[in-house]
């Protein structure tokens, strides 16, 4: 999978936004992008718009009219359109490795370290992200039931699923980015911590021998005088 890493004009953004509005936010990554939204930024710095199977015929065909472009087929390099899928995870042979977790762009799996995994079905985008890092094989893509494949031809109720997606997509990349960023101030505090504690001791004199005794002499008569106050308090 390609990573993106050009920078993008600002006066771009508008129209990115309105392209990734259109594409269906599985986050799947069949169009060669890490997401959806670097696919449209893609598509908005003149990449061919027929890349996403998941949008299939109607994706493309809105892209075109948005950005006055020819309808093209779908690219079958990037896959074909296929009826909506989501993961089952066969608990029984689960091992709770979390991997499927790490895996999963829209935190749609419930789960811990070494306990039995499972798939929330109705925030499942069947992108089958999770399907390949499973050491077991024990997730299933299955058919989404017809009543839901009904309900989601009507526009309105497409886009309200994709705009859901969407959000929980943002939100995980945003607690990732949040992950990292506490992580680097651990580790600069902890840099900045030991490089404190090795001045200090480069800067601090070193002992005679003689002040050494002085100390652990003084250190031996502190311990004799507790332990009698102790032996006093006792009596
Ligand atoms: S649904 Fe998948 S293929 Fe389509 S734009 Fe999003 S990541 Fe790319
Ligand atoms: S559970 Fe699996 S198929 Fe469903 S969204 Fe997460 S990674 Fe994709
Ligand atoms: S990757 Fe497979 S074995 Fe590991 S937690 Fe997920 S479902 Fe269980």
């Amino acid at each position: 999978m390609r990573i993106d890493t050009a920078v993008l004009s600002p006066e771009l953004i508008p129209l990115i936004e309105r392209i990734n509005g259109l594409l269906p936010q599985t986050q799947c990554g069949q169009c060669g992008h890490r997401g959806c939204r670097p696919y449209a930024e893609a598509i908005a710095t003149g990449e061919a718009l027929n890349r996403c199977p998941p949008g299939g015929k109607s994706t493309i065909a809105e892209l075109a009219t948005l950005l006055d472009r020819d309808v093209l087929p779908l690219d079958p390099e990037h896959g074909v359109e296929a009826p909506r899928l989501i993961a089952f995870i066969r608990e029984g042979e689960c091992i709770g490795c979390t991997k499927c977790i790490q895996a999963c762009p829209v935190d749609a799996i419930l789960g811990a370290p070494k306990l039995m995994h499972t798939v929330i079905a109705s925030e499942c985008t069947g992108c089958d992200l999770c399907v390949e890092p499973c050491p077991v094989d024990c997730i299933d893509m299955l058919l989404v039931p017809a009543a839901e494949l009904v309900r989601l031809e009507v526009p309105p109720a497409r886009r309200q699923q994709s705009a859901h997606w969407r959000q929980r997509y943002e939100f995980r990349q945003q607690r990732l980015l949040s992950q990292v960023a506490a992580q680097v101030t651990r580790r600069k505090a902890l840099q900045e911590a030991t490089r404190a504690a090795d001045s200090k001791t480069s800067d601090s004199p070193p002992m005679s021998e003689e002040q050494a005794r002085a100390n652990i002499q003084a250190a031996v008569l502190r311990t004799k005088a507790r332990k009698e106050a102790l032996r006093t308090a006792d009596n």
